[in-house]
Parts: C-alpha cells; structure tokens; sequence
C-alpha cells in the first residue's frame, strides 16, 4: 500500500535533492528558457514540505490531492500545472483503488505520468520532463511484471533509465515548451525539467535503496 508516511519521506527527500542541484537546474533554465524552473520547482518542493502537519493524519489519496492543489498554486511557470497533475491523478486514482502489488505502484506511477502528458501533450522526443517521465515509467512496468517485490537491481535500473532519458535531451530539438522558439539553438543543451525529473526519481530511488 502507499502510505501517507512514505508520501512525505519522498517529498522531504525530493526537497534536499532539488536545493542541493541548484547550480544545475537554474543554469539549464538559463541556457534555454527564462532561468526560473529551479526557483519554481523550489517553491513547490518547500510548499510541500511544508504541508507535512497538515498532512501526517490524511489518508494517501486525501494528502495527494492537498499536494497537486497546493503545488498548482505555488510552482507556476509551464511546470507547475504538470507537476500538479502528476499528484491529482493519482490522488483519484487511488481512490479508486488502492495499489497493493508491485505492478499496482507501477499503475499507479504510469496513471500520474499520463496525467501529465494529458495536460502538456508532449510525447518522447520533444526535449521536455516527458523524456525522463516516459520511458521509467514504461520500464518501472516491465520489471513490475516479472518482479513481486522492489529490489536494489529495480531501482538502479531505473536510476539509469532517468539519467538516460535526461540525457538524450541534450541532443534534441525543443517542439514543446519555451525552448520551442530557440529552433537549432536548443541542441546541445539538457532540457531543464528533464534534469529537474531525474534529479526526483534519484531522490526517491536513493530513500528506498
Ligand atoms: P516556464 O517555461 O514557464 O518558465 P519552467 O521553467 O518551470 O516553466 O519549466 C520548464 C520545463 O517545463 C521545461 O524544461 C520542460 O521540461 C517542461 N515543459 C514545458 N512544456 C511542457 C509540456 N508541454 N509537456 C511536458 N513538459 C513541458
Ligand atoms: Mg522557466
Ligand atoms: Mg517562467
């Protein structure tokens, strides 16, 4: 089950990762965009963090739910609605139901990605968070499939898969987001959200290991 307490070990997890990528995270922003997503991204970690009184009694859907809203409000820029949606989905998604097995997290995960990519309509390839978000999500599925429980191996593998996924942004055009309009001048540089995802799925994945 997904209890509300591992909810907010991974945001306080995610907190320190973000403030200790600062330098890497705004420089991205500044190569091609407007400088602001490590400022943005910070907000909404320190918002969330901060919600933690508010949230230890709250039963995991309840807490994810605050999370997407309190994050819509506090993030801004092109990220925060799509950060936002990651927890809405899967606030309602557990609802539903609540993810027990391996293969059921992983579900639950992929839910929050498609939430994601409902709302910014990139898809892999457009040098966006979606190329991090995308392919982990799909190999958090596969190992769910054969594996019952998360191991070390997992989370390297998709430690690796996330570093992978940043990376490969390096090279692309920008077809979504601010970085649209800088056409050849975007080559060569990680996108930032990319960086700032792989940055989180670290953090999480180091908590767990
Ligand atoms: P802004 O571009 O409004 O200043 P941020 O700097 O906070 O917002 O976030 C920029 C990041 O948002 C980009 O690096 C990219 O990863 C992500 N992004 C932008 N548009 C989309 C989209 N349509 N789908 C997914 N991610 C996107
Ligand atoms: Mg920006
Ligand atoms: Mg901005």
């Amino acid at each position: 089950y997904v209890k509300t307490d591992f909810i907010l070990a991974a945001i306080d997890a995610v907190n320190s990762a973000i403030l200790s990528h600062e330098a890497d995270i705004e420089g991205l922003d500044r190569d091609i965009g407007d400088g602001d997503h490590y400022i943005n991204i910070k907000r909404g970690c320190a918002a969330a963090a901060a919600m933690r009184p508010e949230l230890e009694n709250l039963t995991p859907d309840a807490a994810l739910q605050k999370i997407g809203m309190k994050l819509l409000s506090s993030i801004g820029g092109a990220s925060g609605p799509l950060v936002a949606s990651f927890f809405l989905e899967m606030a309602k998604a557990i609802k539903l139901k609540q993810p027990v097995s391996l293969a059921d997290h992983a579900e639950l995960f992929a839910t929050g990605v498609a939430g994601i990519q409902h709302r910014g309509k990139a898809q892999v390839g457009e040098k966006t968070m979606m190329d991090v978000l995308i392919p982990v999500s799909a190999l958090f599925t596969q190992l769910a499939s054969t594996h019952a429980e998360i191991d070390a191996d997992i989370l390297n593998a998709i430690k690796a898969e996330a570093e992978k996924g940043m990376l490969a942004t390096r090279d692309m055009l920008a077809t979504k987001g601010r970085a649209a309009g800088l056409g050849e001048r975007a080559i060569g540089h990680i996108d930032p959200g990319a960086k700032s995802c792989q940055v989180m799925i670290h953090a999480v994945c180091d908590m767990l290991l």
